[in-house]
């Protein structure tokens, strides 16, 4: 399905980054795995890409840093020749109430979040009008979409990737390029795992499937919008959340 084609996830090293590493290799892509931190992590994804005989690079970078992430970028190009998938999953919370909420955990998250996505298109986007084709897909939340007390800064964040999403849209539609955003809702992964047991069974109540997705669900999503099947979708945001947002 994406033989030859070539994929940077942002954020790849754990939970839904890496299932959707994993699943774009898994569909003939070669895959670079970007990460932060977790460098071990983000070599173990790579080594099982590379063990099923498929091509992964893991890369640091901090998307937030719009130097940082055009370097990457542009090493992507030279090593891998070109680049057709860009996925920004890359993603922190730093959640308090509004009112106690530092203005250092405010800009933290909009610069991982918005700004890290802002960064990664800006530096994509020559390439893929020179390829004339490209598939771009930005990580949002139904938080995005209807609020979250405690979350004012991830909110925004999210809320701000939708606003990118259609406007980046519009600029690269005429030239064979989309870009599309997914609005999962609570899907098990280290950041959910850092609820309380209470608060899990609170936010289960808030979902007509009455129960937290897993990372495959957003993973089979992101192959989707990807392919040439989806080639006539641009601006748009799914939610895969188990029916808690219907917009
Ligand atoms: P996670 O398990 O906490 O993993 C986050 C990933 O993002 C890690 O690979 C981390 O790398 C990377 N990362 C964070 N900041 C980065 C930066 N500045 N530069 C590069 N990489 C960075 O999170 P997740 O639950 O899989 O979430 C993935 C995405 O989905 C996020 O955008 C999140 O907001 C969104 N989302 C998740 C849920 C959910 O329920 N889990 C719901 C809605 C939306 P290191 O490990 O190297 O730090």
């Amino acid at each position: 399905m994406l033989k030859d084609k070539v994929a940077l996830v942002t954020g790849a090293s754990r939970g839904i980054g890496r299932e959707i590493a994993l699943t774009l290799a898994d569909a003939g892509a070669a895959v670079v795995v970007n990460y932060n931190g977790s460098k071990e992590a983000a070599e173990a994804v790579v080594a099982e890409i590379e063990s099923k005989g498929k091509r992964a690079q893991a890369y640091q970078c901090n998307v937030g840093d719009f130097a940082a992430s055009k370097a990457m970028i542009d090493d992507v190009i030279k090593s891998f020749g070109r680049l057709d998938i860009l996925v920004n999953n890359a993603g922190i919370t730093k959640d308090n109430l509004m009112m106690r909420m530092s203005e250092a955990d405010f800009d933290a998250v909009i610069d991982s979040n918005l700004k890290g996505t802002f960064n990664c298109i800006r530096h994509v986007s020559r390439q893929m009008l020179k390829q004339k084709g490209g598939r771009i897909i930005n990580m949002s939340s139904v938080v995005g979409r209807c609020g979250n007390p405690g979350q004012l800064n991830y909110a925004a964040s999210k809320a701000g990737i939708i606003g990118l999403t259609m406007s980046a849209a519009k600029e690269l539609a005429s030239r064979g390029i989309t870009v599309n955003a997914i609005a999962p809702g609570f899907i098990q992964t280290e950041m959910t795992a850092a609820m309380t047991e209470d608060a899990k069974s609170a936010i289960s109540k808030m979902i007509p499937m009455g129960m937290l997705g897993e990372t495959k669900d957003i993973a089979n999503l992101v192959l989707f919008l990807a392919s040439d099947q989806a080639r006539y979708i641009t601006g748009q945001t799914i939610s895969v959340d188990g029916g808690m947002f219907m917009g």
